[in-house]
């Protein structure tokens, strides 16, 4: 096992790899921003580094900078989290060749998954099932013509997307160049790769991905999968355990497929395979998120397992203890996302000072955050500040449970979505649980 560990990443996923690092008795380094010097995360590591200014590409994202603390700390490890670092083959290669182990799949794989088209081309070739689309838009044209033929809408997507960026939506052929452009246009500018790529739009879909875990003796396990069909401009806001509408039948195929395509990659370690499931039961691919989710908690919770400490043990060459048939879901777990947005001025992201914090506690009542009182959020980063994780038996207990937690949770200073998020449980949609992914855009037009 590794005795010191590198978190190259902030916030509040920061603070859940640490709290793991601390129950494994691993020692971590905390690396931050000019502008994290007060940041939870730089507190509970054991040493921490400043790497640089405010700016992503000066600090979280400056690879050297961060391996040349990993190495002269002696860390033999380096968690990513998620977002920044997370995907970078590049990231992981650099480590690997400085001796430092990536928490992580191999960068090759890494790579094959970050192209989401070359991944939709594997993933076909494997015989799992991917939104009918056309792999390259390379000439706009024939694209169009391809879109004609398939028939709108039609959803164009950045190769090297996530975060939802780089999407664009296209409902007529008269938008469709300024789509592409703009798509490519939005993907170079976040993420240096203009390539676009084009699939059928699908609606009355819903977003279910299923966490996969692979140890590096061949063991591929699923544990389930997750709703987050609950989503505003392509991102998630609440996500839940188990899919309410997914016939046993259809997670038991969709269980196998996310197995098939981790086995088809030679995957290791923690990763996510996410489908789009139409009312008739057929599933989709659509990416493969190669490492730790933001909502993870959510399946901690229903398989009781700790995902954080078996990504580092995986990492460290152990064997993962359980087998498929070991993995019961229990229970329901929902988990709402906690943005420092003002959602009655379309989102606006809001900073400050947190004048006045309460954290909802209780059993089975989860806050994942690396706020506390008199922090100044600061406008650089991210607008989600806390995840709130309720578990139950039975679902509407869950969303009773999460109801009463939303209610209980205070931050005065900034404004944030607790109370929208509140307003949307109690919605017939998601207490019957067959909202899909266009739910919120609706939702929200006719409630202006
Ligand atoms: P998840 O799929 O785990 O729900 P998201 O897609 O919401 O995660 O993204 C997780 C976090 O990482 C978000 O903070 C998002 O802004 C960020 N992110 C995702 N993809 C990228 C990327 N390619 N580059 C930079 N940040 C990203
Ligand atoms: P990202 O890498 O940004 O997470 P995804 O490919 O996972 O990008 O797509 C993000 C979201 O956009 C999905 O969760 C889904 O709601 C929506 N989406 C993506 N592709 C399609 C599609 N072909 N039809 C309908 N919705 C889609
Ligand atoms: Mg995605």
């Amino acid at each position: 096992m590794f005795s010191k560990i590198l978190i190259a990443n902030r916030g509040e996923i920061a603070v859940r790899i640490i709290r793991a690092c601390n129950e494994m008795g691993i020692r971590t380094v905390a690396v931050y921003s000019e502008a994290d010097a007060q940041a939870l995360h730089v507190n509970l590591a054991d040493e921490s580094y400043c790497i640089g200014g405010a700016l992503l590409k000066d600090s979280y994202l400056n690879m050297t900078a961060i391996i040349d603390v990993a190495i002269a700390t002696g860390c033999q490890a380096i968690h990513p989290g998620y977002g920044l670092l997370s995907e970078n083959a590049r990231f992981a290669e650099l480590c690997e060749k400085c001796g430092i182990k990536f928490i992580g799949p191999s960068y090759t794989v890494i790579s094959k998954m970050g192209d989401k088209d070359e991944a939709r081309r594997t993933m076909r070739a494997a015989g799992v099932p991917v939104v009918p689309g056309l792999d390259e838009i390379s000439d706009v044209a024939a694209a169009k013509a391809f879109a004609q033929k398939i028939g709108y809408p039609v959803i164009v997507k950045a190769s090297a997307g996530g975060g939802g960026r780089g999407i664009r939506i296209v409902w007529k052929a008269e938008d469709f160049e300024n789509a592409v452009l703009t798509a490519s246009a939005e993907a170079q500018a976040a993420f240096g790769n203009g390539k676009v790529y084009l699939e059928k739009y699908l609606t009355d879909v819903k977003h279910v991905e299923m966490q996969i875990v692979a140890d590096t003796f061949g063991n591929v396990v699923c544990l389930g999968e997750r709703d987050c069909s609950m989503q505003r401009k392509n991102q998630k806001l609440i996500e839940e355990s188990p899919c309410v509408t997914l016939k046993p039948q259809v997670r038991e195929k969709m269980m196998q497929a996310a197995v098939t395509a981790a086995k088809t990659v030679g995957y290791t370690n923690l990763g996510t395979v996410e489908f789009l499931l139409d009312k008739e039961n057929n599933f989709y691919f659509m990416e493969m998120n190669t490492r730790l989710q933001v909502e993870h908690p959510v399946t901690e919770y229903v398989t009781n397992i700790d995902v954080v400490k078996w990504q580092i043990r995986i990492a460290a060459g152990i064997e993962f203890i359980y087998k498929q048939e070991d993995i019961r879901l229990r229970g329901c777990a929902i988990e709402c996302r906690i943005n420092s947005e003002d959602a009655r001025q379309n989102f606006r992201p809001s900073c400050g000072k947190i004048a006045l914090l309460h954290i909802p506690g209780g059993p089975w009542v989860r806050f994942d955050t690396a706020i506390y009182q008199d922090y100044v959020i600061p406008p650089y980063y991210d607008s989600m500040i806390g995840k709130l994780i309720v578990y139950a038996r039975e679902r509407t207990e869950a969303i009773r449970k999460m109801q009463a937690a939303l209610c209980e949770l205070v931050i005065e200073g900034v404004t944030t979505n607790a109370e929208f998020s509140s307003e949307i449980l109690a919605q017939p949609e998601f207490k019957d649980g067959t909202y899909c992914t266009n739910f919120l855009e609706k939702y929200l037009k006719e409630r202006k």
